[in-house]
């Protein structure tokens, strides 16, 4: 695809949604507040819109299964998930944050999660390409960088920061 003039905070609309309601559909009972703090200063920016629609379609995605995984956990009555998304102009960059108060990545393997095939979802669930794919196209696609912090059983961070 071509880099042409996207509206960053309308492609999250599309692909939260979309996500969402992929996963409501297969759960009835799976229920998530979303918050999102869109910066409209992040309207026009050249992207290829089918890349970055891919790359928040994953993380979005991972972020919902997270708090989907610790609500059937069942441990918290008075658990309620949550996913943030954020966008924000900065100073000669854009950054993206998608947030979750969900299981949280164990520590031990928190250095694989980028690799090609690695899941930890059960057979047919997950192809562990999801990361690995936007692993490629922030830094090959756009020169940037993508970023994890979590705590298990509390959440996780991924922060992705694009120049320009
Ligand atoms: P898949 O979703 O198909 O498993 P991904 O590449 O998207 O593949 O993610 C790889 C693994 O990273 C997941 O199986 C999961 O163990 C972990 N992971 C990714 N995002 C999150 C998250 N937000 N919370 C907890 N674990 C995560
Ligand atoms: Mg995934």
């Amino acid at each position: 695809g071509q880099k042409e003039p996207t509206d960053l905070n309308a492609l999250i609309d599309e692909f939260v949604q979309l996500s969402y309601h992929g996963l409501r559909a297969k759960d009835k009972t799976f229920n998530s507040a979303i918050d999102k703090e869109l910066d409209p200063a992040v309207d026009n920016m050249l992207l290829v819109p089918q890349d970055m629609g891919r790359l928040i379609l994953n993380l979005v995605t991972n972020a919902f299964h997270a708090v989907q995984q610790r609500q059937n956990q069942g441990s918290d009555a008075t658990y309620r998930p949550v996913v943030t998304i954020v966008t924000q102009k900065l100073p000669h960059k854009v950054r993206i944050t998608v947030k979750d108060n969900g299981t949280g990545i164990p520590e031990n393997i928190r250095n694989k999660i980028f690799q090609p095939f690695f899941t930890t979802k059960p057979t047919g669930q997950g192809t562990g390409l999801g990361l690995s794919l936007s692993y490629d196209i922030v830094t090959k696609g756009y020169g940037g960088s993508i970023d994890v912090q979590s705590t298990l059983g509390e959440g996780s961070v991924f922060t992705i920061e694009l120049p320009g």
